[in-house]
């Protein structure tokens, strides 16, 4: 194949789905139902998202509230029985081309197809927040939704001493569900102090389902007398050798100021959710072959499961009606948030507000060797100096001359946090988005070069030249 030849569009379809989350589903079976021919992909080998992640080789499901469960169920129900949908699994969605064409690799044919949707609906979801801290790159560090999926796909605990840190109500749901499995953590470490936040706290009465889940969370923990340290401030994480092994020490301060440390085997960090956006292409409409696009659930805004799934609802008969009308396909999404969101902002509100940290660190007081950038080993300290040389350095100069963003992710993980150190060390009145450090390019996630050259199958549905 020329290197400039077009690459083989594989079929034409109304609306490409890109996450097999519950909002990516919901607008799955809300499109397909509208009559619309739907494509849903997802990278996973199951369907689910984060909240309903699946579990793998016959493991038993950690036991879920019953709301949930049957939420999950009304939303499989929904996604099977809805007409013509093409669902393929372990595909993972690349990047939108200028002109229109989305790019898929099917992971297990090992290919690259071109599809050209007349909808792209993005429903990626979301990602933890975890914020550096000197030792957070360790070997035994891990984040807490990453314990989380684990248990969810084995059934079991995490072995060992655990130490949960950060902030957020996920703390919490891990904490429980360790609990639930046998296996409580030595302690909590929350920067927040949810229980004197009064005014947020109260507001929350108008969510009684919130609430109760909370609860539920809370009484577990106090039966297995699991501690909850609030305003607690995880400092640093050492390795220290401990008989013939090494352990992990991590040395937290209390609302008073005063250091304490803590032996563990694992240390679970978690500072919240933010929307899965890395890469993703924008709303606005570049070209008219360029399809409709969408984002939805918690890629747009980290709501939460209910609020995913009335969004992907929601969106999926806004895209039947759009597309009914001969500008539709043109027009851009940026404007439009359902109703019914409005009262799980609310709520997201209230929760952020109740765990906001007591004494947030400042990204500047740092100690000089915490890591930023953990693929190519970039510290607090070389971006210091970077900026003492030259205060004046744009994002893109500190990315080519510090390589902060420039590994195996891409800034993925660590351009958020180099964004706001930079921000807060110059002082920028506006400060930095991580899209400054990374850029908008697609392959969105790394793809095999077999993979790209990869021949096209036939088409199975009529190609673009017969529509
Ligand atoms: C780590 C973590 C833990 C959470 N724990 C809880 C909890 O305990 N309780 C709670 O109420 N809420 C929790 N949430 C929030 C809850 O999971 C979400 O609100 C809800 O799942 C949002 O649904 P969604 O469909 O928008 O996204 P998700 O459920 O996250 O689904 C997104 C889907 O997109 C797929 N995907 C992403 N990128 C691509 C790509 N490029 N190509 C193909 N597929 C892709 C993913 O594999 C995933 O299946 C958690 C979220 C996270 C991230």
């Amino acid at each position: 194949m020329r290197p400039d030849a077009p690459r083989k569009i594989e079929r034409a379809m109304d609306v490409l789905v890109v996450g097999g989350g519950p909002a990516g589903m919901a607008c799955a079976s809300a499109c397909a139902r509208q009559g619309l021919s739907v494509t849903l992909v997802d990278q996973r080998a199951s369907l689910g998202g984060a909240i309903f992640r699946q579990p793998v080789g016959g493991a038993a499901p950690v036991p879920q509230p019953a709301s949930s469960r049957q939420r999950w169920r009304r939303l499989l129900a929904d996604l099977t029985s809805a007409p013509g949908l093409d669902l393929r699994l372990e595909t993972l969605f690349l990047g939108l081309e200028a002109d229109g064409l989305a790019l898929i690799e099917d992971r297990n044919a090992g290919r690259v197809l071109s599809l050209r949707p007349r909808a792209l609906v993005l429903a990626t979801g979301a990602v933890e927040r975890i914020l550096p801290r000197p030792g957070w790159t360790l070997p035994g560090v891990v984040t807490a939704g990453g314990l989380q999926v684990l248990m969810k796909e084995t059934g079991r605990p995490p072995a060992g001493r655990v130490v949960l840190a950060g902030s957020g109500p996920l703390l919490l749901a891990v904490a429980a569900q360790m609990t639930g499995l046998g296996h409580p953590p030595l302690a909590i470490l929350e920067a927040g102090d949810p229980l004197r936040r009064w005014s947020a706290g109260l507001a929350l009465i108008a969510h009684p389902a919130l609430l109760r889940e909370a609860a539920g969370y809370l009484a577990t923990l106090a039966r297995a007398r699991v501690p909850w340290h609030r305003g607690a401030v995880l400092r640093r994480i050492a390795a220290e050798s401990e008989g013939e092994g090494e352990t992990l020490v991590a040395t937290w301060t209390d609302r008073r100021g005063a250091s304490h440390s803590l032996a563990a085997d694992r240390i679970a960090l978690h500072d919240g959710l933010a929307e899965n956006a890395f890469g993703l292409p924008e709303d606005a409409a570049a070209s008219p072959r360029r399809p409709l696009v969408l984002r939805i659930g918690d890629c747009r805004a980290a709501l939460g499961a209910p609020a995913a799934i009335a969004d992907g609802t929601a969106a999926g008969e806004r895209i039947a009606a759009r597309l009914a009308s001969p500008t539709g396909r043109q027009a851009t999404d940026a404007e439009t948030e359902p109703a019914a969101l409005a009262r799980h902002r609310a709520a997201q509100g209230h929760i952020a507000r109740a765990f906001a940290p007591l004494a947030p660190v400042s990204p500047a007081d740092l100690a000089d060797d915490t890591v930023l950038c953990r693929c190519e080993g970039r510290t607090v300290g070389d971006l210091k100096r970077l900026l003492a040389e030259d205060e004046g350095l744009s994002p893109r100069e500190l990315k080519l001359s510090g390589r902060f963003a420039m590994g195996a992710c891409q800034g993925r993980f660590c351009a958020a946090n180099t964004a706001a150190l930079t921000s807060s060390l110059t002082g920028a009145t506006t400060p930095f988005a991580p899209g400054a450090f990374t850029g908008q390019r697609w392959p969105i996630r790394p793809v095999p070069i077999a993979a790209l050259a990869a021949p096209a199958p036939a088409p199975s549905l009529p190609d673009e030249s017969q529509t």
